[in-house]
């Protein structure tokens, strides 16, 4: 095995792909390359440092922008450079479009929505993925090299830095001027809900019947000093809240998820995997929510959740 290149525009989802390439490249004796491409790329180079064996810099004016036919040729000149067997690429808007670019130059395998990753014992890659919108698994095997994997945020955890420091090789490349001029930037207006980061998160589904019934669960959240999460139709159907959790969503692994209202589907389920404990409630005994929930509490979330603020407000005054 040569080596595992990483690449992702996301700090954040570089490190956890680097974290899980550290734990790939040990088993195999690999080299681990994270790849950094842009201009003024000197934060983001200092910060993967700590977290690959090199650290592949390709730096140039032109790459100021994310035009993926110009990252393309980057990552394809990275992968001429050190030949490495595995390819991960953090599945940003960006990065997928890139994975499946970068594996058409190459004529290389690219398998998506990468839940789980092993190297079998001929150098193969091993994927579990989710399918059919998540509702089953996968496991598939690249069996032509390099092999790349494009994984989600928080599939994998990030592991603490190490302390040696990894050695930067600059490459200089050629990027053809863009095809794709950009008239105007617009920041998009973007609530931080902070759910991917978050400890605690209280969630909502469609057992709320009202959009000011949420004040209840802000009232929880103010009280735990969590989170406020929903499934699919409370934000995008509804348009109640901002962001969702699951696979179309966001990905979150809070220390404790409580789940009002919410039936469970594999489509949100898929977001909440990285939980420690999922406390549901729910009125229907069969939620499927339950199964995979530590805590179950039967019964209307009307009653359940002023109960639960009644209880946890007495708590908290007998603790001040
Ligand atoms: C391609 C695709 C991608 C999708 N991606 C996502 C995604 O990322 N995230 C996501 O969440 N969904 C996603 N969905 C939608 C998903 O399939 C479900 O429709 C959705 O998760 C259901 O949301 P829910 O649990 O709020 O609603 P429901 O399934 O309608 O469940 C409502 C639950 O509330 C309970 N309930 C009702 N009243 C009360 C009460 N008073 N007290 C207690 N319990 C009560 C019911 O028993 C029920 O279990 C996706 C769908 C598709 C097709």
């Amino acid at each position: 095995m040569t080596g595992i290149l990483v690449y992702s525009e996301d700090l954040d989802l570089q490190l956890q792909l680097l974290s899980k390439g550290r734990e790939l490249s040990n088993n195999l004796a690999a080299k681990l390359y994270a790849l950094v491409i842009g201009s003024n790329v000197e934060g983001h180079v200092a910060s993967v440092l700590n977290y690959s064996d090199a650290v592949i810099t390709i730096e140039n004016k032109s790459l100021e922008h994310y035009d993926v036919e110009l990252y393309k040729i980057g990552v394809v000149e990275a992968v001429k450079r050190v030949n490495p067997d595995v390819i991960l690429i953090g599945a940003t808007k960006f990065g997928k479009e890139l994975a499946a670019r970068t594996a058409a130059a190459l004529d290389a395998g690219c398998m998506t929505e990468c839940i789980s990753l092993n190297i079998d014992k001929e150098g193969n890659l091993l994927a579990e993925r989710l399918i059919y919108g998540g509702s089953s698994i996968a496991l598939e095997k690249s069996r032509r090299k390099p092999h790349i994997a494009v994984i989600s945020k928080n599939i994998f955890k990030r592991l603490e830095p190490s302390t040696k420091v990894a050695e930067v090789l600059r490459l200089d490349t050629d990027h053809p001027k863009s095809k794709v001029q950009i008239l105007e930037k617009r920041e998009k207006s973007k609530s931080d809900t902070g759910l991917e980061e978050a400890s605690i998160i209280v969630a909502a589904g469609r057992g709320f019947k009202k959009k000011e019934d949420l004040d209840l669960l802000r009232e929880l959240s103010s009280i735990l000093g969590s989170k406020i999460g929903c499934t699919r139709p409370i934000s995008a159907d509804n348009g109640w809240l901002d962001e969702w959790i699951g696979i179309s969503g966001k990905k979150v692994k809070p220390r404790l998820y409580i789940a009002f209202g919410i039936s469970g589907t594999i489509q949100h389920a898929a977001g909440i995997r990285g939980s420690q404990i999922i406390v549901s409630v729910n009125q229907d005994e069969a939620a499927g929510i339950f199964e995979i929930s530590d805590y179950g509490i039967l019964g209307d979330l009307y009653t359940i959740l002023p109960a639960l603020i009644k209880v946890l407000k007495k708590v908290k005054k007998t603790e001040s």
